[in-house]
This record gives C-alpha cells, sequence and structure tokens, in this order.
C-alpha cells in the first residue's frame, strides 16, 4: 500500500532564484527551482519525489505524444498579506484532473499525492512566490503516457508532475473577440470538458486567424450550428444583460471553469441573479444594439477577469459600452483579489493554507 505522504525531496544545489525580476513576470517563462514528480507503474503510484525543474527523459513512443494521452491543470498560490501562502480552490482543481483522467482512460490521482505533493513543493519553493496584489505562483500539474509501446490503446504507465512559475499582474486592453462560424473547439459527447493537451493544439489555427483579422480571441459556438455561445478561447464567458448574470449552461463541449464557479458564487452572494442556460449570438447581439448588454467578460486563473470591449460578427464590430468603476466585474475582481491576499473574509473556504 502507498504512503501517499512519503516524498523524497532532492533540493537543487544551484538555485535560479536571481533570475526573478519580480518587475518582469512574464507568463510560463521562468520556472521555480523544484518540481514534483510522480510515475505511476505496476498499476500504482510510486512513492513522490521532489527534484530541481529540469528536462524529463521520455520514450519517443509514448502515447501523450503520438495520441494525445495527456492532461494538465492550471491554479495559483497567492501570498497573502501576513505573508503566508495559500492555493486557491486546489480540490476543485485536484476532481477536475480526475474527471480529466478518467475521460482520456488515465488513472486518477489520490487526492494525497495531489495535495500533499503542492503543499511540500511550493513550500520549499516559497521564495518564488511573489508579494505584490495581483501576482502569484502559478501551478501547473500534469499528467502524460509514458509506456514505449506506439499501439492505439491507453498506456500502462505515467508521469505525474507539477512545476510553477511565478506570474505578473495579468493586463491586458479590454478585448476584441469575434463569434466563431466555422471550426469548433469542442462538440457534445467529446473531450471539451476535460483539461487534455489535443484541445488547445487544435484551437490554435482558428485563433491564430482571428488574430490575424484583428481580434484577441474569438467566441467558441455550438458545434452543430454555430449558434449558442460555448466560451472565449481558453476561458469560460459572462454577460451581464439587464442587470442579469448570465452565461452559458455547463456541457460536455463546456470546460467547468473555477473562476467562473467563484465568480457565480459571488454574485448569489451579493443577491443577483444568475441564469446559466443556452445563450445565443443572436441574443447579445440583440442586446447589445438595444443598449441591454450592460457588460460582457471572460474568466479564467490566468486573468481572472478580461473584460470584452468589441464582439465581432459575420465581418461587423460591435462595442460594448467603457467598463464603468462600479461594474459587476471589477467589483467581482477585487473581492477575489482581497479574498486572495486575505484581506477580506473567505466565507467559502476557498484558500488553503500551504503551512
Ligand atoms: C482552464 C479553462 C478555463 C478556465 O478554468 P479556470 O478553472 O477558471 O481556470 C475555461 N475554458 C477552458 C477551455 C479552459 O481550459
Amino acid at each position: 500500500m502507498l504512503d501517499t505522504l512519503a516524498l523524497d525531496v532532492q533540493p537543487t544545489s544551484a538555485s535560479r532564484l536571481a533570475q526573478l525580476d519580480p518587475a518582469n513576470m512574464d507568463f510560463g517563462k521562468l520556472f521555480a527551482d523544484h518540481m514534483l514528480a510522480v510515475e505511476f507503474t505496476g498499476g500504482e503510484w510510486q512513492p513522490s519525489r521532489i527534484v530541481p525543474y529540469g528536462p524529463l527523459a521520455v520514450s519517443p513512443a509514448n502515447s501523450a505524444l503520438h495520441y494525445g494521452q495527456a492532461i494538465f491543470e492550471g491554479m495559483k498560490a497567492y501570498r497573502q498579506t501576513n505573508g503566508q501562502v495559500a492555493m486557491f480552490r486546489p480540490l476543485d482543481n485536484w476532481q477536475r484532473f480526475n474527471a480529466s483522467a478518467e475521460r482520456m482512460a488515465m488513472p486518477t490521482v489520490p487526492q494525497d499525492v495531489f495535495m500533499h505533493g503542492l503543499r511540500e513543493l511550493v513550500k520549499l519553493d516559497d521564495a518564488w512566490v511573489p508579494q505584490a496584489i495581483g501576482t502569484a505562483l502559478y501551478l501547473r500539474p500534469f499528467m502524460f503516457a509514458t509506456d514505449g509501446f506506439l499501439g492505439v490503446r491507453p498506456s500502462e504507465t505515467y508521469h505525474f508532475g507539477v512545476i510553477t512559475c511565478p506570474v505578473g499582474v495579468y493586463y491586458t486592453k479590454p478585448l476584441r473577440v469575434r463569434f466563431e462560424q466555422k471550426y469548433v473547439r469542442a462538440a457534445p459527447g467529446g473531450a471539451g470538458y476535460a483539461k487534455n493537451a489535443g484541445n488547445y493544439g487544435a484551437a490554435m489555427l482558428p485563433s491564430r486567424i482571428a488574430q490575424q483579422e484583428g481580434y484577441n480571441q474569438l467566441i467558441w459556438t455550438d458545434a452543430s450550428a454555430h449558434q449558442f455561445v460555448e466560451e472565449s478561447g481558453t476561458m469560460n464567458i459572462i454577460f451581464i444583460i439587464d442587470n442579469k448574470i448570465v452565461t452559458p449552461a455547463i456541457s460536455t463541449s463546456i470546460l467547468d471553469g473555477i473562476t467562473r464557479r467563484s465568480v457565480l458564487q459571488l454574485a448569489r452572494d451579493w443577491g443577483l441573479t444568475v441564469e446559466e442556460r443556452q445563450v445565443s449570438s443572436l441574443e447579445v447581439l440583440d442586446a447589445l444594439a438595444a443598449g441591454r448588454l450592460q457588460e460582457a467578460f471572460g474568466v479564467g486563473t490566468a486573468a481572472t477577469i478580461a473584460p470584452i470591449a468589441t464582439i465581432g460578427f459575420e465581418g461587423q464590430d460591435h462595442d460594448l459600452p467603457a467598463v464603468a468603476d462600479n461594474a459587476f466585474s471589477r467589483r467581482a475582481s477585487a473581492a477575489l483579489d482581497a479574498i486572495r491576499t486575505g484581506q477580506a473574509p473567505d466565507p467559502h473556504n476557498w484558500m488553503v493554507a500551504v503551512s
């Protein structure tokens, strides 16, 4: 029986911390000194290891490279005002990681392996957790097939790892997005609800085309008629229409975002009406034309909340009103910041201390 709390730590003898410039933390470029590494062999998880960040040796025949048997998560640890470090809703990420694993016929990761591994890793790399409000240590759990076998069947061995990187305040100008009418991110019964690698690779071409047309991102629509809104890029999307919070309901083709869940919870806490249902592109455009669309924004771990300024449809751009200082998206963003830094009470117990 695996001792899920056993952890072999090999500290680095060559810290790269001096390379960290808190004023210049580009997403995903500089990784903290250590990483978690756990192998699944012989039908069970082997003892966890924390080792210096570095390359992995893999079989060139593994099913992750050839058939996309690979999944990941994206989450953050925050420096609180009392100096402590806490992760935002990590158990939600653990559950979603295992839902993704099941969809891809991969083994699930026991809660202790995930949580204890993350805690010990973030504790060891505490100096990499930045201080300034809006910054964080981004945590990237991932798992991929490792069998050296080319047959198309689920691998029997896997690597579960976590790498981390400090990230700065995610600032973008309000986004220009357009409805996607040709390509599809995910279809009912597919794997759109899972964070599996292939979903992202297949979205790169349509996203690049939209960028070449001058948009930052696209709004994915349903796979059959391109009529209903799904997500925006790699974020969920929320609209405020007639003072109501309106967002596409979760389905097998929509990823169940933890930021989305959190923002909807805040809205309900504040007594606002929340509608999770089908939202058509025409409803959005009609509301915009009639001045009833007050806000539209993407929600996800990287940006938390990314306001949308312009929506393109069939070659025409439609501008949203400027985001007011007291807009819901601003209040929700500030409320989440305050919970994450420990400046506000955390009534839903979202923060999990690392120490
Ligand atoms: C990760 C992701 C999101 C956002 O999820 P969060 O848990 O809020 O980070 C939304 N859509 C897609 C496709 C994603 O991969």
